[in-house]
């Protein structure tokens, strides 16, 4: 390996390492050795210290034993000109002694209120990695990149990032070069920003990019099932699990190549736009492990194969860029070129199957005036109606409201398209960037075919697509959809468990909780809240030897904990023999495991005899002293904690709820905003199974945020959770 690259990387990690002492020491002699320290939330302390040593820093003077640490894996000299070594080893052992330093150093920021800088991310909590789960184990988002530095000129950095977009990458933007930062480039240009947006702004020095890094490493503790201090398996998860790489704009600094090698010593390879010494040999990341490309427009192909990612681009032949970076954009008030649905126009969107001989492949009617219309109004409002039919062999009248569903993210995907809410209650919005590309309406029916024949190809052959936008038509038909909806409601609401022979088992997450898998029944849906008993259906028709696989239920080895032989054998093979028996109604004997982006967590209260129901939006405290975040640090990564259980949200209003164990009369406390969210349907599972009066006794956070308030708000209110037999 390059001497040069080593005398930067120790050269920088020993500069880290003395700011990392300074302000340190400095912090200890104002404040004091039990001053509290730490990032905002997350259930790892400093992530990267407890992941690699197993230390849990919640104060200034424990912050001090990690600086400790990170001395002795300081290099013992500097490479000299005559001398040869080894370099690799130290150079990695500076890479992580860097990244420890760096975390001391942000955390000493965050105590004295310098992070997160303007207009950045700051540190990346551990919500945000929960959330993004399934998009990460399906492959709408597969890959990382970080952005560090600044391109030639603004144009440059925006066809990167766009590249990257288009392709699905999150990145995370940050960092300088000669004073200059990508963010600022990208702020210049009006580039969206954001987690929606898939850029992540994390700060604009490269001290910063532990923030990345230090999420990386966490994935192993939240998904992996790995504990704090194995460090080698952190590592080692992190080079065969999660696939980031770097691309270094501008010129090199010792501080940038401290920190990647640190980025280096997690698998992750870093490429350069500039004439740097190559690390080629295939050592520790078993790849490339620091490369130049000086091309800009080769830089991100380049990163992506060295990191091996595999990349599915959807071409569709629309003016603008698509791809899943595009879902969460918005389209501003001030940029929209015309909108339907919402309070504004009437609109719908209904996909039904018909017989093959009555579908025209690919074609598309517009029935009515095309958006250019809207140039002659005062308002910019147009109806809309879209009807989507398909055929296909192996469709089946169940998966239309599966493709229907679909409708909402394919058009979500084009840039500057704007979809909002499903069937009757949907809102879309195209900008005037998008319609001066000349995006037409039929462009939606485009997408919309393109996407269902990539995606569900093995049941769809054939697409047609009408497009109404006429005010009598659009209300004509939608009274034909709306009696649609309302028939399958019927039909969908009528399954039950008991009704179907099969149930299905979802490993999509094991790529990241190796050992978990969900049992999603017709009343029990995975627990990230994206998979139905029907969806996986689907997807198993889709795929046979996909994630999702049927499980004959047979003998039911206990009925009311819903606990079947063929499910235990089945898991226990899915699981690598980690899991002997799961159950489907209880959360105390044989829970299903999580794998960690569960929507909700179920916790046992013991002195209310029932259990508390937080949301991964919540943030704030809960009666049992335990923040979501805190919580769901301790369930997860494929083991069982009976007691807890991670929920897709619309399992709390099924019957089979923790059945085993009373079922909604359990629930003593959840945030309002989850109450609210569930709103009538719960209102009218409480009154099915308690009575009307019972979802006011479900207190949340105005009413309680303690043991005690919480057990005073029960016992007034007569909780029946209080007289049922004891939980324990
Ligand atoms: Fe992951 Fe379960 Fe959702 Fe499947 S159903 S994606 S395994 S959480
Ligand atoms: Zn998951």
């Amino acid at each position: 390996m390059s001497k040069v690259v080593a005398a930067a990387v120790m050269r920088g990690t020993q500069s880290v390492f003395k700011q990392a002492e300074s302000i340190l020491n400095k912090a200890i002699e104002e404040k004091s050795e039990s001053t509290k320290v730490g990032f905002p939330e997350t259930a790892f302390y400093f992530p990267m210290a407890n992941a690699l040593l197993a230390e849990e820093v919640k104060t200034l003077g424990d912050a001090k034993k990690i600086l400790e640490h990170a001395r002795t894996l300081l290099p013992r000299e500097l490479p000299q000109d005559k001398v040869w070594l080894p370099y690799l080893g130290d150079v990695l052992d500076s890479g992580i002694a860097t990244l420890l330093c760096e975390e001391i150093i942000m955390a000493l920021r965050y105590l004295s209120g310098e992070e997160p800088q303007a207009d950045c991310n700051g540190f990346f909590s551990d919500t945000v990695l929960r959330s993004l789960g399934l998009q990460l184990v399906d492959g709408r988002m597969p890959g990382f990149a970080a952005i560090l530095g600044a391109a030639p000129d603004n144009k440059t950095a925006v066809e990167i990032v766009r590249q990257l977009q288009e392709r699905s990458i999150l990145i995370f933007a940050g960092s300088s070069s000669n004073g200059r930062s990508i963010i600022d480039q990208l702020k210049e240009e009006n580039v969206a920003m954001g987690w929606d947006n898939y850029i992540v702004p994390y700060g604009r020095d490269t001290l910063s990019a532990i923030y990345p890094l230090n999420w990386a490493i966490r994935s192993t503790l939240t998904f992996g099932g790995l504990k704090a201090g194995q460090a080698q398996k952190c590592l080692l998860y992190c080079k065969e699990r999660v696939f980031a790489f770097g691309l270094a704009l501008g010129p090199l600094d010792d501080i940038k190549y401290a920190t990647g090698a640190g980025a280096i010593a997690m698998g992750f390879p870093v490429i350069a736009d500039t004439d740097i010494p190559e690390i080629r040999p295939t050592g520790v990341a078993g790849y490339e492990a620091l490369v130049k490309e000086k091309d800009h427009s080769k830089i991100v192909p380049v990163g992506i194969e060295i990191r091996g990612i595999k990349i599915k681009v959807s071409k569709i032949p629309i003016p603008v860029l698509y791809g899943a970076a595009f879902e969460g954009e918005r389209v501003r008030r001030e940029q929209v070129y015309v909108e339907f649905g919402s309070k504004f126009s009437a609109s719908f969107e209904f996909l039904r199957m018909k017989d093959s001989d009555k579908i025209e492949d690919d074609k598309v009617e517009l029935i009515g005036p095309d958006i250019e219309a809207v140039e002659k109004q005062s308002k910019r409002i147009m109806p809309l109606g879209i009807v989507v039919e398909v055929a296909g062999r192996k469709m089946q009248k169940d998966f239309e409201p599966i493709l229907e569903r679909q409708i909402h993210r394919y058009i979500n995907g084009a840039m500057g398209v704007m979809h909002i809410g499903q069937r009757d209650m949907n809102w879309i919005r195209i900008s005037k960037e998008t319609a001066a590309k000349g995006f037409k309406l039929k462009h939606l029916a485009v997408i919309i075919r393109a996407k269902i024949l990539e995606e569900y190809g093995a049941i769809v052959d054939k697409v047609q697509t009408k497009i109404y936008t006429k005010e009598e038509d659009v209300e004509k038909f939608s009274k034909v959809a709306n009696d649609s909806y309302n028939e399958r409601d019927e039909r969908l609401g009528g399954m039950t468990d008991e009704s179907v022979e099969v149930f299905y088992s979802c490993a999509l997450c094991q790529s990241f909780a190796p050992n978990h898998v969900c049992i999603v029944t017709p009343e029990r849906l995975g627990l990230c809240g994206g998979y139905s008993w029907l969806d996986t259906k689907a997807s198993f028709e889709i795929l046979p030897s996909g994630p999702n696989q049927p499980i004959e239920k047979g003998q039911c080895l206990d009925e009311k904990s819903g606990i079947y032989k063929n499910v235990n054998e089945f898991i226990y093979q899915k699981s690598n023999k980690s899991v002997e028996s799961v159950s489907m109604y209880s959360f105390i004997n044989s829970p299903q495991t999580s794998c960690g982006c569960f929507e909700c967590i179920v916790a046992i209260m013991p002195e209310a005899n029932g259990v508390i129901v937080v949301n991964r939006d919540y943030t704030g405290m809960t009666p049992i002293g335990m923040t979501f975040t805190t919580l769901a640090g301790s369930v997860g990564g494929g083991v069982q904690t009976p007691g807890f259980l991670g929920v897709g949200k619309l399992y709390l209003i099924s019957k089979k709820f923790i059945s085993a164990e009373g079922g909604l009369r359990r629930v003593v406390w959840m945030p309002k905003e989850l109450k609210e969210a569930l709103g009538e349907k719960l209102k009218k599972r409480c009154e099915a199974e308690i009575d009307a009066g019972f979802y006011e006794k479900i207190a949340d956070e105005t009413q309680a945020t303690t043991s005690e308030q919480l057990l005073e708000v029960l016992n007034k209110a007569s909780h029946p959770a209080l007289t049922l037999p004891p939980l324990m």
